[in-house]
């Protein structure tokens, strides 16, 4: 069935005793026993419950995964994941990945033994020589944040299986509406659900996706011991989120172009960074891989004074972290997502000072585009 349909039928669950359209939220910690020796399907909360087991179905239909499971953020979702690694192990992680994921490689797993190596994932060979012995995963973001960088997911996944390695992909930025990671043969796929999927800045979620029974037991053992469940109101909301996934991502993806398209021409702008452009150095490979460019673009205006009387100029954006909304966000990923890197860092991950990104809401893009228009006279 097309994704279109696939959509609605994953995020509707009819409640089969009243019928009612939408899934329940069922408010309960605990689950009543039918009997001293026959338990039934659901005994603690945190084990699962029937709200969130509708949403973790449905996220895994949309990734066309077996089994899904649904964290209390991305981030949750992210460390549940890495989790599942032991002492000794390592993991070869895209340089351009997100910020928190970066903090967590960093600064948290270091501690336990588990180490790691960031590589420019659009170099194949740079891939295959930081693998080692010890190494378990490879670990795929693309496009990336905030650089729109593009990682060729088929020929990552050829190299893994070649070394005997699982691929992990992070891919909030287009949603399973415009890229279905497991169908090019990845392991995992991990989202932030707080962006695309949900898509009203309203909660924050996170998710995994798999279609192994094994990594599937690994990783629903970390959920249910490290406890970072997503609630069954937000799982709602995450499911009423999901229903326009398709005609969000499309009409955000066309203004996208359209606005990427505009500036790209503008003789402020130093380069635009979005996929769907033909000057986009991963273009050819990302429209093998996707079904668009996306719903986000970065573009640099030169300096952070500029980008300062950009940001200050815009009436209709929202100057703010996150991405992923009806409304249109503009963030300055230095500062925001980014401020974990020290200045090397930045240099070397491509996020330059005049670096702007933004997320493409459901506005008219004539509108965005004026706005920009104003904001970029003034500098
Ligand atoms: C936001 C984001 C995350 C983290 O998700 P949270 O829901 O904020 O914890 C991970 N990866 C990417 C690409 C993101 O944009």
């Amino acid at each position: 069935m097309s994704d279109w349909t696939d959509v609605i039928q994953a995020a509707t669950t009819h409640d089969p005793l009243s019928g009612a359209v939408n899934t329940p939220i069922q408010l309960s910690s605990t689950f009543n026993q039918p009997d001293f020796d026959h338990f039934g399907r659901f005994d603690y909360a945190r084990s699962g419950n029937p709200t969130r087991e509708s949403g973790e179905q449905a996220v895994a239909k949309l990734e066309h995964g077996k089994y899904g499971y649904l964290f209390s953020t991305g981030m949750a979702a992210i460390s549940s994941v890495l989790f599942t690694l032991s002492a000794g192990d390592h993991i070869v992680v895209s340089k351009h990945v997100y910020g928190g994921t970066f903090r967590v490689l960093s600064d948290v797993l270091p501690r336990w033994g588990i180490t790691h190596d960031f590589v420019d994932f659009t170099d194949l060979d740079a891939i295959e020589s930081a693998i080692r012995p010890e190494t378990k995963a490879l670990y795929i973001e693309t496009p990336s944040n905030p650089v729109l960088n593009i990682t060729d997911i088929r020929s990552v996944v050829a190299l893994a299986k070649s070394h005997g390695l699982i691929t992990i992909a992070d891919n909030t930025f287009l949603s399973p509406f415009l890229q279905k990671p497991l169908d090019l043969g990845v392991d995992i796929v991990v989202h932030s659900a707080t962006k695309f999927l949900s898509g009203h800045s309203d909660i924050l979620a996170g998710v995994v996706v798999t279609n192994s029974r094994d990594l599937a037991e690994k990783i629903y053992f970390m959920q249910n011991a490290v406890g970072a469940t997503l609630g069954v109101f937000d799982t709602w909301l995450l499911l009423r989120g999901i229903k326009t996934l398709g005609v969000r991502m499309t009409q955000s993806s066309q203004s996208a172009q359209k606005i990427a398209n505009y500036l790209s021409t503008h003789d402020k702008v130093e380069r635009v960074l979005y996929p769907g452009l033909a000057s986009h150095p991963g273009h050819i490979i990302h429209a093998n891989q996707s079904k668009s460019g996306g719903a986000v673009l970065s573009f640099d205006v030169g300096s952070e004074a500029h980008a300062k009387t950009v940001v200050e100029a815009l009436k209709i954006p929202v100057f703010s972290v996150s991405l992923g909304a009806v409304e249109t966000i503009i963030s300055y990923p230095p500062k925001m997502s980014h401020a974990e890197l020290n200045a090397d860092e930045l240099r070397d991950t491509g996020i330059t000072p005049g670096l702007l990104r933004f997320s493409v809401g459901l506005e008219d893009a004539d509108d965005l585009i004026a706005d920009l228009t104003q904001a970029l006279a003034l500098i």
